[in-house]
C-alpha cells in the first residue's frame, strides 16, 4: 500500500520540472492527482498519462493561479470531481530575472502576482473544504533565495520570503482544525527553470554546494512526499532546505 492511498493531491504547474516530478511521485503512492496548468500542451498531457499509467485518478484542469476567482472554481471543481482535496502543493512559480536597476514594474508584479498571489488564491480556495474535512497538508514551494537573498532576483527572492512568511502565519492559523502548512526551499535543483541560466552560473553554484551536484525534481519531490504523508503528522509551519547543504 502506497503512503498516500486515497488522498487527493491538487497542485499547480505539474507540466515539468519539479510540479511533474510530484504527480508522477504522488501517483506511485497511491494518490488521486488534480494537476493544473496554464496551457493545455503535449507535456502537460503526457504528465497525466503517466500517472495514468501508475494506475492514479487524474483530472487536468487549466487555471491561472493568478487569478483569484478562478482559484476558487478549480478548488470547487475539484471537490465535485474527487470529494476531497487531502494535499496542496503550490507549485507554480516563475522568474524574470534582473538587477533592480533595470527591473520594471511589470517583472515585479508578474512574478508577485503569480508565485506569492497565487499561493494565496489556492490556499484561500481550499481552506473551506480542508476545514469541513477537518485534515490537510499544504506544502508552499519557496526556495533556498527566499532565505538568503539572491543579486539579479529580488523579485523572486522576495516572493518567496513571502511565500515562508505566508506558510507560518497560515500554520498558525489552522493548525487547530488538523491542517499542517510546510514550505519547501529547493535550492539548485536542474529543470528547465534553472537550465536558463548561463553555464558559468551553473558552475559557479554546483563548486559552493557540499553536495557538489546540483539536485533533481525526485529530490524535492521526496520531501514533498514525506510531508504531505502521515509520516510527518507532527511537522507544521516549517521550511525544509532540499538544497545539498549550500544554505545551513
Ligand atoms: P518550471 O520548470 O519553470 O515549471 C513551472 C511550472 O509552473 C510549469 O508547469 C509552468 O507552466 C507552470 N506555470 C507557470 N505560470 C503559471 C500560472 N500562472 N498558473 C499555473 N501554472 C503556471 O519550474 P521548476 O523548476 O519545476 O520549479 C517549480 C517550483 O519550484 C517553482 O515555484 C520554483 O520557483 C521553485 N523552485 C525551483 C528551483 C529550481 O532550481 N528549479 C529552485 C527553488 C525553487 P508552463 O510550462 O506551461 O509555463
Amino acid at each position: 500500500m502506497g503512503l498516500l492511498e486515497g488522498k487527493t493531491l491538487l497542485i499547480t504547474g505539474a507540466s515539468r520540472g519539479i510540479g511533474r516530478a510530484i504527480a508522477i511521485k504522488f501517483a506511485s503512492e497511491g494518490a488521486n492527482i488534480a494537476m493544473t496548468n496554464i496551457v493545455e500542451d503535449d507535456e502537460f498531457c503526457n504528465v497525466s498519462d503517466e500517472c495514468e499509467k501508475l494506475g492514479a485518478r487524474v483530472k487536468r484542469y487549466v487555471s491561472d493561479v493568478a487569478d483569484f476567482e478562478g482559484s476558487q472554481e478549480l478548488a470547487d471543481k475539484v471537490m465535485k470531481d474527487f470529494g476531497s482535496i487531502d494535499v496542496l502543493i503550490n507549485n507554480a512559480g516563475i522568474t524574470r530575472d534582473t538587477l533592480l536597476m533595470r527591473m520594471t514594474e511589470e517583472q515585479w508584479d508578474q512574478v508577485i502576482r503569480i508565485n506569492l498571489k497565487g499561493a494565496f488564491n489556492l490556499t484561500k480556495a481550499v481552506l473551506r473544504p480542508m476545514m469541513k474535512q477537518r485534515n490537510g497538508s499544504i506544502i508552499n514551494m519557496s526556495s533556498v533565495v527566499g532565505v538568503s537573498g539572491n543579486a539579479g532576483q529580488s523579485n523572486y527572492s522576495a516572493s518567496k520570503a513571502g511565500m515562508i512568511g505566508f506558510t507560518k502565519s497560515v500554520a498558525r492559523e489552522i493548525g487547530s482544525r488538523n491542517i499542517r502548512c510546510n514550505a519547501i526551499a529547493p535550492g539548485f535543483i536542474i529543470t528547465e527553470m534553472t537550465d536558463k541560466l548561463p553555464d558559468e552560473v551553473k558552475k559557479e553554484w554546483s563548486e559552493k554546494i557540499p553536495l557538489k551536484r546540483g539536485g533533481t525534481p525526485d529530490d524535492v519531490a521526496n520531501t514533498a512526499l514525506f510531508l504531505a504523508s502521515d509520516l510527518s503528522t507532527y511537522i507544521s509551519g516549517q521550511v525544509i532546505q532540499v538544497c545539498g547543504g549550500m544554505l545551513t
